[in-house]
C-alpha cells in the first residue's frame, strides 16, 4: 500500500490509503446478502431475514435465491458506493450503472417493467443509487409475498 501525493492524485481518494472492508454475512443459512444489521449475539443479519420468524427464513433465503440476479446487482451497486476507489468517481458509478441494468434486463423477462430505471418521484431520472433502492423494493415485496403466502395457507 503506497500513499500518492495529493498533487498526482486523481482524486481525494487516490490520496486515502485504502483498507478492504470485510464483508459479513447474513446468518441465515447460504442468505446471498450481506449481515447489516447486527441482530444480537447471533451476528448479522439482512434487511430481509431481519425481525422475521425463523421458521420463514427458507423462504425467504430461496425468494433472494431465485432473485439473484437482482441480489447481485444490490450487492455490486453497495461496493461501488462503499470502494472509495469507485465511490468519490461518478463517471465510473455512471458507467457500473449503465452495465448493471445491461446485464439485468435480459434475465427479468416480464418483470422487466418494474425493475428498469425510471423516474424518481422528484421527476430526476434514477441515478445508480436510486435505482438500487429501486431493486432493493422490489426484491422485499418478493419476500412479502412469499411470507403472505404461507400465513394464508397456514390460516386456510
Ligand atoms: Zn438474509
Amino acid at each position: 500500500m503506497s500513499f500518492k501525493k495529493p498533487e498526482k492524485a486523481e482524486s481525494i481518494a487516490d490520496a486515502i490509503p485504502h483498507k478492504s472492508v470485510k464483508r459479513y454475512a447474513c446468518i441465515a443459512n447460504n442468505c446471498p446478502m450481506p449481515g447489516a444489521i447486527f441482530s444480537g449475539s447471533g451476528g448479522g443479519m439482512c434487511a430481509y431475514h431481519y425481525g422475521t420468524n425463523s421458521e420463514d427464513w427458507g423462504r425467504i433465503t430461496r425468494t433472494l435465491q431465485d432473485w439473484q440476479c437482482v441480489t447481485d446487482e444490490i450487492n455490486a451497486c453497495r461496493e461501488a458506493f462503499n470502494n472509495p476507489s469507485t465511490a468519490t468517481r461518478p463517471a465510473v458509478l455512471e458507467a457500473m450503472f449503465d452495465s448493471a441494468w445491461r446485464r439485468l434486463q435480459p434475465l427479468v423477462g416480464s418483470w422487466s417493467e418494474d425493475v428498469k430505471p425510471q423516474l424518481t418521484k422528484g421527476g430526476k431520472p434514477d441515478s445508480y443509487g436510486s435505482w438500487i433502492l429501486r431493486l432493493e423494493r422490489f426484491i422485499g415485496a418478493r419476500v412479502v409475498d412469499c411470507i403472505r403466502h404461507q400465513v394464508g395457507r397456514k390460516a386456510a
